[in-house]
């Protein structure tokens, strides 16, 4: 039986980056499009109902969110601690001009220069896999990324799909996965990718 997240909660949302928590533990910074199904994702990775927000209005959080997410090892019969990393307006933010870019530049500078970031997981929309923005965040991340992080390509809402259209949609990213929280479809080979990563050092896909 692989790890699994048996406890999760909120630690704190920080509206500049210097709010961030220590740094310490591993982290996972989970980005996308507003409406993704970010919140959603959140929410069944850590089996819980209401943990992330579900996003009222899109695009209109700027804040970092954090959160504890513990997993638990039943072989070994050990707990671990990682760091859930939502960041809202990362590249998407639909915000006045000059606040984008304020709020841009610190999160840039934050997503670049944070060490404990293991492991970037970038959420697309399965029914619009080519978006260009998305394929410009994931060169703008494939720019800085450090030899001890991992970048990890999740397309949502996989129950949208036909089976043809997911085969495409993998034959284009080997190495995305494919999840639907709607179906509960790949939650747990994520929840295990992302222990094998952040925990046991386990190299990228
Ligand atoms: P966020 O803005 O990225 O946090 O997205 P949300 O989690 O709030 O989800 C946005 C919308 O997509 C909501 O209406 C969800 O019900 C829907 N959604 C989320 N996950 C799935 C999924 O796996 N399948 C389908 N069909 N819809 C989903």
């Amino acid at each position: 039986m692989p790890a699994r997240i048996v406890d999760a909660s909120f630690i704190t949302s920080a509206s500049r980056v210097e709010e961030a928590p220590a740094e310490g533990v591993g982290e996972v910074v989970f980005l996308g499009r507003s409406n993704v199904g970010k919140s959603s994702l959140l929410n069944s990775l850590t089996h819980r109902k209401n943990l992330a927000k579900r996003s009222a209005t899109p695009g209109k959080t700027r804040l970092i969110n954090y959160f504890e997410v513990v997993y638990k090892d039943d072989e070994a019969d050990q707990k671990y601690t990682v760091h859930f990393v939502d960041l809202p307006g990362f590249g998407y933010a639909k915000v006045s001009k000059s606040m984008k870019n304020e709020w841009q530049k610190s999160l840039n500078f934050f997503i670049k220069n944070r060490r404990t970031i293991r492991l970037f997981v970038h959420l697309r929309d399965a029914r619009h896999p080519d978006e260009p923005i998305d394929d410009d965040v994931k060169n703008y991340i494939s720019g800085f990324i450090q030899p001890d992080q991992c970048y990890l390509e999740v397309f949502t809402k996989s129950d949208k799909l036909k089976q043809k259209e997911m085969a495409k949609i993998l034959r284009e990213h080997p190495d995305a996965l494919l999840v639907s929280n709607l179906k509960k479809r790949g939650i747990e080979r994520l929840e295990s990718l992302i222990f094998d990563i952040v925990i046991r050092g386990a190299a990228c896909r």
